[in-house]
């Protein structure tokens, strides 16, 4: 099967466990404000390649990825789901870690032929990367250009099938970067069983030149850059959040 692939990059270190072979799939629905590959927006258009290909790419690059394994990212690789889901069939057969870093924009529970491709695809993923980008569901609009309803139902599906999951959140100033905000994140992951790792993310606008180069306006241009130690400080209000529920779930048992 072939899949539009934006890019591929041999030794990924922040994309799952290890020095991962990361997969950069092509088509994204959000356009979150503070997107870095506004490039990997449009579906179906690049370059195509196989899933045979990529199983041959991760084999040549197989001695130096050391502890890791294949991601798919994006764009949102879930878009693609039939080609994840042969690729993550063939790479299981070669007992090779499979990760998808996902929005998981696409979840649709009333979707049944989805759910079921889904369901499919779980029994060959070792770890999903979810990032929620804002839990208030108007703000979530605001940063997304959709609602996060089916978002944070994704992550309850992934914890019924017991899927290892990391969570990311970007911290932008005068957006997410705010004591409320994070501390309802942290209370909604904190009812999450399968939480195997938080990143909490500094926001940065290394995407802009991309953005001039495709002609789009940059949509935070007056947005600063946030400082390494303000995304310390946040991922502790969600770990605080997070201790809080877990506890208050303790007593209520
Ligand atoms: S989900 Fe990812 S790729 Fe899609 S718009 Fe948001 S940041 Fe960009």
């Amino acid at each position: 099967m072939e899949g539009y692939v934006h890019s591929i990059e041999s030794f990924g270190t922040v994309d799952g466990p290890g020095i991962r072979l990361v997969v950069f799939m092509q088509g994204c629905p959000m356009r979150c404000l503070y997107c870095h590959n506004p490039d990997t927006w449009k579906p179906k258009i690049g370059n195509t390649m196989s899933t045979d290909k990529i199983l041959e790419d991760y084999e040549s690059y197989k001695p130096f990825l050391k502890g890791g394994g294949i991601t798919v990212t994006g764009g949102e690789p879930l878009w693609q789901i039939d080609f994840v889901l042969e690729l993550f069939k063939k790479a299981k057969e070669k007992n090779i870690h499979t990760c998808i870093d996902t929005s998981g924009i696409t979840y649709n529970p009333d979707n049944k032929e989805y759910i079921d491709k889904l369901d499919e695809l779980m029994k060959y993923t070792n770890l999903v990367m979810l990032d929620i980008k804002h839990i208030d569901p108007e703000e979530h609009i605001k940063l997304t250009g959709h609602k996060n309803d089916n978002i944070l139902a994704f992550a309850k599906y992934l914890e019924e099938k017991n899927i290892p999951v990391w969570i990311r959140h970007v911290t932008v100033p005068g957006i997410t970067m705010n004591e409320e905000y994070l501390y309802r994140l942290g209370q909604f992951i904190g009812t999450l069983s399968n939480l195997k790792a938080l990143d909490v993310l500094p926001y940065h606008d290394m995407g802009k030149t991309k953005y001039k180069e495709l002609g789009i306006p940059y949509p935070l241009e007056n947005t600063p850059p946030l400082d390494k130690k303000d995304a310390v400080k946040a991922k502790k209000i969600i770990m605080k959040a997070i201790k809080d529920t877990k506890n208050a779930q303790k007593t209520i048992q």
